[in-house]
């Protein structure tokens, strides 16, 4: 029986040697490929997380056996260069600090150990093996991003969001840092973020990314510093020459751009701020068909993704001139471009209340999107003004993401859709009716509004340390009426049943031209107005006016 199971062993050890050489070869061949020495210095403090610290220890020794490009100091947390380097937690690793910024707290054991090689590969060769167009991203970069990826040992696909982190950090090193978080070592740090998930990646203490995110992405989101769905390549050209501009990528200017491209016109987006307009900032979309409940920035991304297959989109690129002449010379900051025609799908922008205090407090409890500044209220009194769908809908995220909401509005009762006044009452949100906010008070920050009834004329003060402000939209018309396009009455831009202004050549969608402000006829505006377009470039009606 003893002799079997020893013949059994001998056997065994017999099978695995090969095994074990092949991988020594191969780690050898690794550590030959990286022509630096990496120094790796290890933080750790007796009785604080000691099987994390020793498990940091074992894996840079089995590699030290093989290379000596690794080398490895140890000092404790107690150690004058721990303070000097800020370090506070036990175990923390820090690579090469004399080339970049990259803290690993906990231990690369599990599936971090991929992670951890890899480091030492990028580092090492430094060569952070970025793609051309996530390089470009990130080498415009020109503030400071401290990310922290969190991550598990048993998690598979955490190596993705880290490795993203250790190639931004070694390619940018003058301005991005990193920090590696093991959970399990530091559970308290995950708590602190409400990093209940890995991966979880965080830059400037904002939320970038939630599970593994492609490179791309997690370039676009960190150069964002929002979490990004969808990366749109740069271009460098200083002048485009093109059949259609559409400035404003909102639902209009993004349908629009689908089908002037599918009409077989070479179209281009331009759009200043955030892609999406409004409903990028719409908590909840429940009346967009084929979608019962979308988030507002989720169905951007679903629409920009479905328009980059079909046009090129130029985002953070304001129009600030836009010239007749051969067609139109729409100059950007960034670059010119010459077109036959130009839509205008501009949107509109937040209306202010214009009460004192609004100003002042702007960002310091005062906001116009609770969708961006809502989770920073959680368990605070917060007013919503208005009394449209917008005030609605946001009202009530407010209250789901736990703000104490109080609406206020100027009227008897409330103007928004009948489906979401029921939420509402079932929210059990108060509504102050025939109400005005008189004035925003506060000192550094928003502390309390001053409220006046404007049936009885009594003022009362309601302490609150968020102001919310959807009292409706102003058309952004500058553009047209730049170009001389006539407004109606209301002030939106004029324009016909085929969406042409007053301008030959110039045409309008969306938001801009008043009507139902509605995320699906601003799509639908879009696309009439560029079947318009194409149908007017093939025959163009300026010219037949002209020759008339
Ligand atoms: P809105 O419908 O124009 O409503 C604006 C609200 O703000 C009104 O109640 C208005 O009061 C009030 N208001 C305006 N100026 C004010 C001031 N200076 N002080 C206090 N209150 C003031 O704007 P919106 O709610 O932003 O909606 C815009 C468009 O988008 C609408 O067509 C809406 O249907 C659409 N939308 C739809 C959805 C959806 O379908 N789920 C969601 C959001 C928006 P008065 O009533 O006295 O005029």
């Amino acid at each position: 029986m003893e002799k079997r199971v020893g013949g059994g062993e001998e056997k065994m050890a017999k099978q695995i040697r090969p095994e074990e050489e092949a991988a020594q070869t191969q780690l050898q061949r690794f550590f030959a490929e990286i022509p630096r020495s990496i120094p790796v210095v290890l933080f750790s403090e007796p009785g604080k997380n000691d099987s994390f610290s020793e498990g940091a220890r074992q894996i840079i020794r089995a590699i030290r056996e093989i290379t000596d490009k690794v080398s490895l100091q140890e000092y404790p947390l107690t150690h004058e260069l721990a303070k000097e380097w800020r370090v506070t937690r036990s175990p923390t690793l820090i690579l090469a600090p004399e080339a970049c910024k990259i803290r690993w707290l906990g231990a690369p054991v599990g599936h971090e150990v991929q992670t951890f090689m890899e480091a030492l590969r990028i580092i090492g060769r430094q060569e952070p093996g970025l793609g051309k167009e996530a390089a470009k991203v990130l080498a415009k970069l020109d503030s400071p991003r401290a990310i922290k990826v969190f991550v598990s040992p048993s998690c598979p696909y955490c190596p993705q969001a880290a490795v993203n982190g250790i190639r931004a950090a070694v390619a940018r090193p003058d301005l991005v840092s990193l920090e590696i978080v093991d959970i399990q070592a530091n559970p308290d740090l995950a708590d602190q973020y409400a990093a209940q998930s890995v991966p979880q990646t965080f830059a400037n203490e904002k939320q970038i990314g939630l599970g593994a995110q492609p490179e791309e992405l997690f370039i676009a989101s960190l150069a964002a510093l929002e979490p990004t769905r969808v990366f749109i390549p740069d271009s460098d050209a200083e002048e485009i020459t093109c059949d259609l501009v559409i400035v404003g990528g909102g639902p209009a200017g993004l349908t629009a751009g689908i089908y002037a491209s599918r009409s077989g016109l070479q179209a281009v987006v331009v759009e200043k701020g955030v892609l999406g307009g409004q409903v990028a900032t719409t908590p909840m979309v429940e009346n967009y068909p084929g979608f019962t409940q979308v988030g507002g920035k989720t169905l951007v991304d679903i629409m920009v993704t479905h328009a980059l297959e079909y046009v090129k989109i130029f985002s953070g690129e304001e129009v600030q001139a836009i010239a007749p002449g051969e067609g139109f010379t729409v100059t950007t900051s960034r670059r010119r471009y010459k077109a036959r025609a130009v839509l205008l799908a501009t949107g509109a922008g937040n209306k202010r209340l214009g009460v004192p205090g609004e100003e002042r407090l702007a960002g310091r409890g005062v906001s116009y999107c609770s969708t961006c500044d809502g989770p920073l209220f959680k368990g605070k009194k917060v007013l919503m003004v208005g009394g449209g769908d917008s005030a609605v809908t946001e009202a009530l995220h407010l209250h789901n993401i736990g703000a104490k909401v109080t609406m206020v509005h100027r009227r008897e009762s409330l103007r928004a859709q009948e489906r979401l006044l029921v939420t509402l009452r079932q929210s059990g949100i108060p509504v102050l009716f025939n109400s005005e906010v008189a004035e925003i008070l506060g000192g550094t920050r928003v502390e309390a509004v001053r409220l006046k009834n404007n049936q009885t004329g009594e003022e009362s003060t309601l302490p609150v340390e968020g102001v919310f402000v959807a009292v409706g939209y102003a058309p952004a018309v500058e553009l047209g009426r730049s170009l001389g396009a006539e407004l109606t009455p209301e002030g939106y831009l004029k324009k016909d049943e085929r969406h042409r202004t007053t301008v030959p050549g110039i045409y309008s969608a969306g938001d801009v031209e008043g009507g139902f402000k509605q995320i699906v006829t601003a799509a639908g505006h879009g696309a009439e107005a560029a079947l318009a377009i194409f149908e007017d470039l093939m025959n163009p009606y300026w010219t037949v006016q002209k020759k008339r």
